[in-house]
């Protein structure tokens, strides 16, 4: 059984990100999706907790994908749910620089034991991110075709933009 780890900071998830995940899904047994916290990005809209939450809510009914947390490196996450790959979306080619320089470090720090696989979402979700979905919502603009119906509506409640249900 050939298990993946799909790290991310997924603040928020977005078609984008769910886009890889279907791929990584058809291709491997499971996929652990692993919601992290980037030390490197600036405090973000949802907690690591309710980014949990919604991706959890949005994969329940799919027996092979599974969501975790955890901090630390996305090697050692792998290692510990016997995942053989870390896999990585790529949009453009300045996703592909920082990811070639990730796949040697983590090559590295785990000797070798967790290689990692690059995926190439769909062309009408490439240019997705979810810094611009987050500056398309304050622009008061729709995200609709970025992020699913909960994740919308879970931005919104967060921006005090509407009341949870
Ligand atoms: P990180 O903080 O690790 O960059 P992200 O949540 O921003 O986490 O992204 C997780 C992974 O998903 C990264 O490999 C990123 O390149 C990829 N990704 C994000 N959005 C897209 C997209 N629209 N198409 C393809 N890959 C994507």
């Amino acid at each position: 059984m050939t298990k993946v780890l799909y790290p991310g900071s997924f603040d928020p998830i977005t078609k984008g990100h769910m886009n890889i995940i279907e791929q990584a899904s058809n291709l491997f047994d499971e996929v652990v999706i692993a919601v992290l916290q980037n030390p490197m990005k600036k405090s973000g809209l949802f907690t690591v907790e309710e980014r949990f939450e919604i991706i959890k809510e949005l994969y329940k009914n799919f027996d092979n994908i599974k969501v975790v947390t955890g901090s630390g490196a996305s090697v050692d996450i792998a290692i510990a749910y016997g995942c053989k790959a870390i896999i990585r979306g790529l949009r453009s080619l300045s996703d592909y620089d920082y990811e070639v320089g990730l796949e040697q470090i983590n090559k590295d720090i785990s000797d070798n034991l967790v290689n990692t696989v690059c995926l190439f979402a769909d062309r009408e979700y490439q240019f997705i991110s979810s810094s611009v979905v987050k500056e398309v919502l304050n622009l008061g603009k729709d995200i609709s075709k970025y992020v699913e119906p909960l994740v919308k509506e879970k931005m919104l409640v967060k921006r005090g933009m509407i009341h949870e249900k």
